[in-house]
């Protein structure tokens, strides 16, 4: 459908705004919506108040008609008030929409109704636009908002203003709109590249830079946080600690870039292996830990024999030959001794030393040291 000097444009106007793809875009507008969800009260508030105490300047003007256009102000704002909190189904664009087409409605419809009110009030008109564009640097966004005052400016404009007043003020509201999307693509640019660097900030401290799974701080945040819901309701939790068997030997071997090319590949197999609601990470140098919330003991011990199968299947080519390796695994059920999650992992710790010592290559279950 789309012919290709419009798909140009759509790509140069991509190009300028700057975008990302489908799923990051969606994030960005989430966050941007929750951003002005927050700001709505009170700078909805402080519009409305400045609309309707612009009355006074109504009387300045005509003091006859000072009644009736601050009656049109106070009673567009009140309807425009709707959108200042939230409300079940209505999304924060459409209550950008009522508040600023109300607002500005209720300024152009008032000095409208004054003499030359228009012209006067075109700086108020047109500089409402710059804030919004602070607030909302979405372009598509942006012209939906001002679409309904532009609709009333032109044909009350065209009524009241003398024919050339009208043509320099459409001009002027014009140029507006274009400084307006010119205010909105550079701060959606600077919020834009921010959200991003914040995002990969948040990334790289989640993970670990070499196997990509999770680094040890973030994991133990979560798991806090499971191993403490799971005492509190009564449920199941397992946790597992897995250890490569000899990678003092594989680095010696097959060098150290080999090493690393090891936990990142196990980085990959292991996480394979979990549920969704499961989640693994890297807590020291060929150590790794998994947790299993709502898991009881048969499954949370079948699934770190796969894992250990999993690792053992892995042939790495390198310069010096096929690298394999084998693992060893200790896991731990989550019960009423366990204090913290800090216990829970020196039971499964405890357990996994018991694997290294009889033999490496094995499962073994806390409770096993315990019979
Ligand atoms: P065990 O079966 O008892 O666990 O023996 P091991 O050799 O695996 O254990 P040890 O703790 O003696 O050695 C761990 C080795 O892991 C030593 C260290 O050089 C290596 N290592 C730690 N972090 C990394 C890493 O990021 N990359 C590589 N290539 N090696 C690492
Ligand atoms: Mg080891
Ligand atoms: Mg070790």
């Amino acid at each position: 459908m789309a012919g290709p000097p419009r798909r140009r444009i759509g790509a140069w106007l991509h190009g300028l705004v700057g975008t990302f793809g489908r799923d990051q875009e969606r994030e960005y507008g989430l966050q941007l919506d929750r951003a002005l969800a927050t700001m709505l009260p009170a700078l909805g508030t402080a519009f409305g108040i400045g609309v309707v105490l612009f009355g006074a300047w109504d009387y300045w003007i005509q003091p006859e008609r000072g009644a009736t256009t601050t009656l049109i102000r106070l009673s567009l704002v009140l309807v425009g008030a709707l959108g200042y909190g939230r409300w079940p189904g209505l999304p924060v664009a459409w209550r950008c929409v009522l508040i600023y087409g109300t607002h500005v409605g209720a300024m152009i419809f008032s000095s409208a109704l004054l003499p030359d009110g228009l012209v006067l009030a075109m700086p108020a008109i047109t500089g409402a636009m710059f804030p919004l564009a602070l607030v909302e640097p979405r372009l598509h966004r942006l012209f939906l908002v001002v679409l309904i005052p532009s609709l009333l400016f032109v044909p009350l404009g065209a009524t009241v203003m003398p024919g050339w007043i009208f043509a320099s003020s459409m001009a002027i509201y014009l140029i507006s709109l274009g400084l307006m999307a010119a205010v909105a693509i550079f701060t959606g640019r600077l919020r834009r590249a921010a959200w991003l660097a914040e995002r990969e900030l948040a990334y790289s401290a989640r993970h670990d830079s070499l196997s990509g799974v999770y680094a040890r701080g973030y994991l133990l945040e979560l798991a806090s946080h499971d191993v403490a819901l799971a005492q509190r309701h009564g449920r199941p939790l397992a946790a597992g600690m897995l250890d490569i068997d000899h990678f003092k030997r594989v680095n010696d071997t097959f060098g150290h870039p080999a090493g690393d090319a090891l936990i990142r590949e196990l980085g990959r197999v292991c996480p394979a292996e979990l549920r969704a609601s499961d989640y693994f990470g890297r807590v020291g140098g060929e150590e790794f830990v998994f947790v299993m919330p709502e898991t009881r003991a048969d499954d949370a011990l079948a699934c770190a024999e796969r894992m250990r199968r999993a690792v053992a299947a892995i042939r790495l080519p390198t310069p010096a030959g096929t690298l394999q390796c084998t693992v060893s695994i200790g896991v731990a059920m989550l019960d009423r001794s366990h204090a913290d999650v800090d216990a829970l992992l020196a039971d499964a710790d405890a357990a996994l030393y018991y694997a290294k010592a009889h033999g490496r290559d094995r499962v073994v279950p806390a409770s096993a040291l315990r019979a």
